[in-house]
C-alpha cells in the first residue's frame, strides 16, 4: 500500500519493544546509503504518467498522511481524509487506536482517491509526500531465501512507464526525498506507540485482542466504532463508520 499503518494489533509484541525495533529501523535508514537508494531509482527508472492507475484502493490499500499533510489537505478539503483504515490496537473498552489519517477513498469500484477525477488528480501540482515519492518507497523485507535487505516499492508494469532515462540529479533529490519521508513515517510511529503507551500506563488500559477483533468485524458490518487516531502529538478521538461497504 502507498501509505501505511503498521499492523501490530495481532502481535504480543510489548509496547517498548516495538518502539526500540522501530528505532532500530530508524538507524538502520540513516545508514542507508543515500547513493545506494539513487541507484536503485535510476535502475527502475519510474516515470509518472499521470495514469491514476496507482491513486486507488485495488492498487494501494489507502494513502497514509504524515502530519504535514493533513495540514495541507485540511486547506483544500476537509473531507478528504479520515482515520486510517487499519487501527492497530484496541483497549478493553472497545476504543480503537490508529497511527494517522488517510486520504478518503470514494465508494466506487477502484476504491478511488477522492482527489481523482476522470483518471486523473485535480490537485497534481500539490499532492502529498508519500503521493510524491511513489513508487519509491523503502522497505526491509526478506526474500525467498530468507536474506533481508531494502527494497523499493515499485509494482512493475502495472502503471507508469519503467526503464525511464531518469537523470542522476533527479535520482539523487528524489531518494532524499525517500529517505526524508521514511525518516518522517518512522518518527511518526514512535510518537505514536509512545503516545498509547503512556495513555494505557495512566489510564490502566492495555490491548484487547478479542475486543480487537469483535470492533474491526462490526466495522466491517457498517456499524459505529470510537478510534483515537494520533494527529500532532495527541490522540484524537473520532467515531468512525465504514464507508466503503456497497450498501451504505
Ligand atoms: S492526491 Fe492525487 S496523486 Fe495522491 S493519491 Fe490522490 S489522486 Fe493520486
Amino acid at each position: 500500500m502507498l501509505g501505511r499503518n503498521l499492523m501490530v494489533a495481532d502481535s504480543p509484541i510489548p509496547l517498548p519493544c516495538r518502539i526500540i525495533a522501530l528505532m532500530q529501523e530508524r538507524n538502520r535508514l540513516f545508514s542507508y546509503p543515500l547513493d545506494s537508494i539513487a541507484g536503485e531509482i535510476k535502475t527502475v527508472g519510474f516515470r509518472c504518467t499521470r495514469c491514476g492507475t496507482c491513486c486507488t484502493r485495488a492498487m494501494n490499500g489507502h494513502i497514509f498522511l504524515l502530519d504535514h499533510d493533513v495540514t495541507e489537505v485540511k486547506k483544500i478539503d476537509p473531507g478528504a481524509f479520515e482515520p486510517a483504515p487499519a487501527p492497530e490496537f484496541c483497549d478493553q473498552n472497545g476504543m480503537l487506536y490508529v497511527s494517522g489519517y488517510a486520504l478518503r477513498m470514494r465508494n466506487d469500484n477502484l476504491g478511488s482517491c477522492w482527489f481523482l477525477e476522470n483518471g486523473k488528480c485535480r490537485i497534481y501540482d500539490q499532492r502529498f509526500s508519500g503521493c510524491r515519492i511513489y513508487p519509491h518507497m523503502l522497505r526491509r523485507s526478506a526474500d525467498a531465501a530468507g536474506l533481508v535487505t531494502w527494497r523499493l516499492f515499485a509494482k512493475m508494469n502495472e502503471h507508469g512507464r519503467f526503464n525511464q532515462e531518469i537523470p542522476e540529479d533527479v535520482c539523487l533529490a528524489l531518494a532524499r526525498e525517500v529517505k526524508e519521508y521514511e525518516n518522517a513515517f518512522l518518527i511518526h510511529q514512535i510518537s505514536f506507540i509512545e503516545t498509547v503507551h503512556e495513555y494505557f500506563v495512566i489510564n490502566n488500559l492495555g490491548h484487547d485482542q478479542k475486543m480487537y477483533d469483535l470492533q474491526m468485524r462490526y466495522l466491517s458490518q457498517g456499524e459505529l466504532v470510537r478510534i483515537m487516531v494520533y494527529h500532532d502529538g495527541e490522540l484524537q478521538e473520532h467515531r468512525m463508520i465504514n464507508k466503503n461497504l456497497p450498501f451504505m
